[in-house]
C-alpha cells in the first residue's frame, strides 16, 4: 500500500504512487514539471523560484513565471525565505517571495512555501499581503509550536517531513502535536516513501495510520482544490 497524499515532492518524481504535489524551484525545471504533470494525472504541478535560487535568477523570471502560470493549471511554489546562511540577500529573497505571494493572490492559485529561520519576516509578509485564499502551505515545517499556532490561525496548512523521525527533533514533534488535524499535511520532500512518515506521525499524534492517511488526504484536497478535478 503506497497510495497516500504526498504534499511536497520534486523531480525526479520516484517515491509516491498516490496524488502528489511536485514543485519546481528554478526557471530551468518549470517546463519539466509541467511536462511531467501533463503525462501523469496524479501529479499536481507547482512552479516557483526557491529562495536558494533567487540570486541566480534571470531578470525576466517573474513575467515568465506569470505567463506559464496563466497558461497552465499549476500552483505557485516552492518559494519563501531561508535565512540560514548569513551571506544570503534577505531583501532579495523577501522581494521574490512577495512577487510570488501576489501571483498566488492574483491568479487564485495555491502557494507552497519553504521557510527556514525566517518566521518573523514570514508572518509580517503574510500579514501585509494576506494569506492566498486558494490555499497556502509550509513544507517541511520546522517552526516552534507557538509559530505553528500563529500560522494555523491565519489559515496556513503545515506539512511535516521525515525530519520528524530523527531522535533529536523533540521540538518538531511538539509542533506536530500542536497542529490541528484540519491543518496537517505530510510529505516525502522527494526523498523517500511516505509510509514511514505516516507511521511516525500517527504514533506521535496517538492515532491510527488509516485515520491519519484519510485526514491528510482530505486536507491535501482542500489545500490544492483549485488544481484538482
Ligand atoms: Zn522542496
Amino acid at each position: 500500500m503506497n497510495d497516500f497524499f504526498d504534499a511536497h515532492s520534486h523531480l525526479p518524481d520516484a517515491g509516491s504512487s498516490g496524488p502528489r504535489v511536485v514543485c519546481g524551484t528554478c526557471e530551468s525545471d518549470w517546463e519539466a514539471v509541467l511536462a511531467h504533470a501533463a503525462s501523469n494525472a496524479r501529479v499536481i504541478p507547482m512552479l516557483g523560484l526557491h529562495p536558494w535560487f533567487v540570486a541566480e535568477a534571470s531578470p525576466g523570471w517573474a513575467p515568465r513565471l506569470e505567463s506559464l502560470l496563466r497558461g497552465h493549471r499549476a500552483g505557485v511554489g516552492e518559494c519563501g525565505l531561508d535565512f540560514t546562511r548569513r551571506e544570503t540577500d534577505r531583501t532579495a529573497q523577501a522581494a521574490a517571495f512577495r512577487t510570488q505571494l501576489r501571483l498566488a493572490h492574483d491568479l487564485h492559485r495555491p502557494l507552497a512555501m519553504h521557510v527556514v529561520r525566517a518566521w518573523g519576516r514570514l508572518i509580517d509578509l503574510l500579514r501585509e499581503e494576506g494569506v492566498p485564499p486558494a490555499g497556502a502551505m509550509i513544507h517541511a515545517f520546522a517552526g516552534s509550536p507557538e509559530t505553528a499556532g500563529t500560522l494555523q490561525a491565519m489559515g496556513v496548512f503545515l506539512s511535516f517531513s521525515s525530519d520528524l523521525l530523527q531522535p533529536d527533533r523533540r521540538k518538531l514533534r511538539a509542533s506536530l502535536r500542536a497542529t490541528a488535524a484540519g491543518h496537517l499535511l505530510l510529505e516525502t520532500d522527494g526523498t523517500a516513501n511516505l509510509l514511514p512518515v505516516l507511521e511516525g506521525a500517527a504514533e506521535i499524534r496517538g492515532m491510527t495510520l488509516e485515520d491519519l492517511a484519510a485526514q491528510t488526504w482530505e486536507n491535501g484536497r482542500r489545500c490544492f482544490k483549485e488544481l484538482l478535478a
